[in-house]
């Protein structure tokens, strides 16, 4: 496999903003919603009288969604490019393996799962189109899952529980040993591994949402494709491509003061991984100066080579409307603003 990461990186972030709708229960219970995207690149907070001056009220993006854009939107004009850079990665061209990354940031409830599995599903479905286009190459697809708790990283396809541990790979950057790289044939069997995933995260958990919003969870398509009258020779190139979707864990933890035993343990953990993701963001946006501690966290180690060099990376970040989620809110838009 022939194989070059460059260093230098010519595009910036891609930092998208969706703002969700505000959902029924919120609704019964009377909740207000006090952020709305006024244009697609501006958010603005409207309860300014009970903020005061101080409090900033409108942000600007690349790109904001309301609450009725449907995650086909998101998709089509904000990930799309950037998710489907890998299909482009493979033409014979570039020759190197190319990288991109798509993050969902943003508190627990902000719609981040809602988001990554739509666009993960659109995506798929593009990436198959495209295969079915280009008969003249033999293409594999394979799809990888995993999730980082508390430093450790567990595999989601496989029910057994063994740490997996990372290993920097001279060609690949960092890879996770031994991870189920599943070959996929289907739209449909992608919905079946999806919610192979969920299932494993949901173990000793009362809800879902209790082990997402303390875990990073990373799906990764890989696109090989050879040319056909190569196939299963010794010396035939192949070419490859990775994107990944990365939900992480709920933002709230990055700032919640947790209080004792395992609960705090954790509270680092995710503290150390959300704060080294900002740095790196903060950084990368600032144009690579100083030193990018990459080795602070795991989620860091594992996503450098897609950070860096030519990899795409967008973020979208997810916010409640709610009133009573202001506090988390701002603490999202500010998380975004360092990354423009
Ligand atoms: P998170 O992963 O950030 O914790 P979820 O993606 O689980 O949040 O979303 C929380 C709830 O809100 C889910 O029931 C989801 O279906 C709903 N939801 C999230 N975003 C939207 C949206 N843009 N439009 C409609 N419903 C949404
Ligand atoms: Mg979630």
């Amino acid at each position: 496999q022939k194989v070059q990461l460059v260093a230098a990186r010519e595009e910036r972030i891609l930092v998208l903003v969706r703002l969700r709708p505000l959902s029924d229960q919120e609704i019964v219970a009377n909740e207000f919603a006090d952020w709305e995207c006024i244009n697609d690149s501006t958010i603005l907070y409207r309860n300014t009288l009970r903020e005061g001056s101080t409090f900033p009220s409108a942000y600007t993006f690349d790109r904001v969604f309301r609450g009725d854009c449907s995650t086909k939107q998101v998709y089509e004009e904000g990930a799309k490019e950037i998710a489907l850079s890998v299909v482009n990665g493979i033409n014979c061209e570039y020759g190197y393996w190319h990288l991109a990354s798509i993050f969902a940031y943003g508190q627990t409830s902000s719609g981040k799962t809602y988001t990554m599995n739509g666009i993960t599903e659109y995506t798929v479905a593009d990436i198959f189109d495209y295969i079915n286009r280009h008969e003249e190459r033999a293409f594999v697809l394979k799809f990888s899952a995993i999730e980082i708790y508390n430093e450790a990283i567990r595999d989601l396809l496989t029910s057994d529980n063994t740490q997996l541990r990372l290993r920097d790979d001279p060609e690949r950057g960092t890879i996770v040993e031994k991870v189920t790289e599943e070959p996929l044939k289907d739209w449909n069997h992608l919905k079946e591994l999806l919610a192979i995933c969920e299932a494993q995260r949901r173990i000793g958990e009362t809800s879902l949402n209790e082990r997402s919003s303390r875990s990073h969870q990373i799906i990764r398509l890989t696109i090989e494709s050879s040319a056909r009258e190569f196939l299963g020779k010794e010396n035939s190139t192949s070419l490859a491509a990775s994107v990944n979707f990365i939900d992480l864990a709920g933002s709230e933890r990055a700032s919640q003061a947790l209080s004792t035993g395992a609960r705090l343990k954790e509270g680092c953990h995710i503290n150390r991984s959300l704060l080294t993701l900002s740095t790196v963001v903060r950084k990368l946006s600032k144009g690579r100066q100083g030193h990018i501690n990459y080795r602070d966290s795991k989620l860091t180690r594992l996503l450098q080579p897609c950070l860096g060099g030519n990899a795409r990376t967008a973020i979208i970040c997810t916010l409640s409307p709610a009133r009573s989620h202001v506090e988390q809110t701002r603490n999202t838009l500010l998380f975004a603003c360092c990354a423009k």
